[in-house]
């Protein structure tokens, strides 16, 4: 399964900037450095569509991907990176805000990005509580699986689903940008959505 088509739209650093038409939209959230723009790439087939390894904390605006001509991936700026300024965070959480205020009821799915290696951070579990507030289906990608030993793999889940009190109908994958597993399914979640556009 993969998306044949994919193209940068627009960059969005403020509310005027974020993108109006029917098409659904496809959120992805996560910290920086968890691999997010790996994990858009590798959705999309392209090496260089999200920038990946950019320096953290750079990119503070909101990037706006067509795909397939039917639908967005909108790839929101990356969170928790420690040496970012008070003033930046200010402005990242500014962003967020009016980005979930005005478009989280058009939001047709999300997907947070999480390190499988890792407890989810306050921050995740924040982000996770926007998307669940927005009442979309939210899909939580746990990246860097090919870090992880095999018998590793399940407690990292149990911890993830835990954290972020995962339900039983929620989606979590297990991911890896690097190695390609779990893109059918996170590539079929967001196609079953398709039709939530509102
Ligand atoms: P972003 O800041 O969330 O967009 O993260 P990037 O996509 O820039 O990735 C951050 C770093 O993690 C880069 O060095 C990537 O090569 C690496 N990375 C991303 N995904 C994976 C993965 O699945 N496995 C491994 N081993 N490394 C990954």
């Amino acid at each position: 399964m993969q998306f044949q088509s994919a193209e940068y739209v627009r960059s969005a650093g403020s509310p005027e900037q974020f993108l109006h038409d029917p098409f659904p939209k496809m959120v992805f959230a996560g910290r920086s450095n968890v691999g997010k723009s790996s994990v858009i790439n590798r959705l999309t087939g392209r090496k260089n569509l999200a920038r990946v390894g950019a320096s953290p904390g750079k990119t503070r605006q909101i990037n706006y991907f067509f795909v397939d001509e039917k639908l967005y991936l909108v790839d929101l700026p990356g969170y928790g990176y420690a040496k970012v300024s008070k003033d930046e965070k200010a402005r990242w959480a500014n962003l967020m805000e009016q980005f979930f205020r005005r478009e989280g009821g058009r939001i047709a799915a999300g997907v947070l990005i999480v390190d499988i290696r890792h407890k989810p951070t306050a921050d995740d579990v924040t982000m996770f509580q926007w998307f669940r507030d927005s009442g979309c289906p939210v899909a939580v990608a746990a990246n860097k699986l090919d870090k992880l030993k095999k018998r590793e793999i399940e407690p990292a889940l149990t911890l993830i689903r835990d954290t972020l009190q995962l339900r039983d109908t929620d989606t979590l994958i297990p991911f890896s940008a690097e190695k390609g597993d779990g893109k059918d399914a996170l590539t079929a979640y967001l196609l079953a959505h398709c039709g939530a556009e509102t």
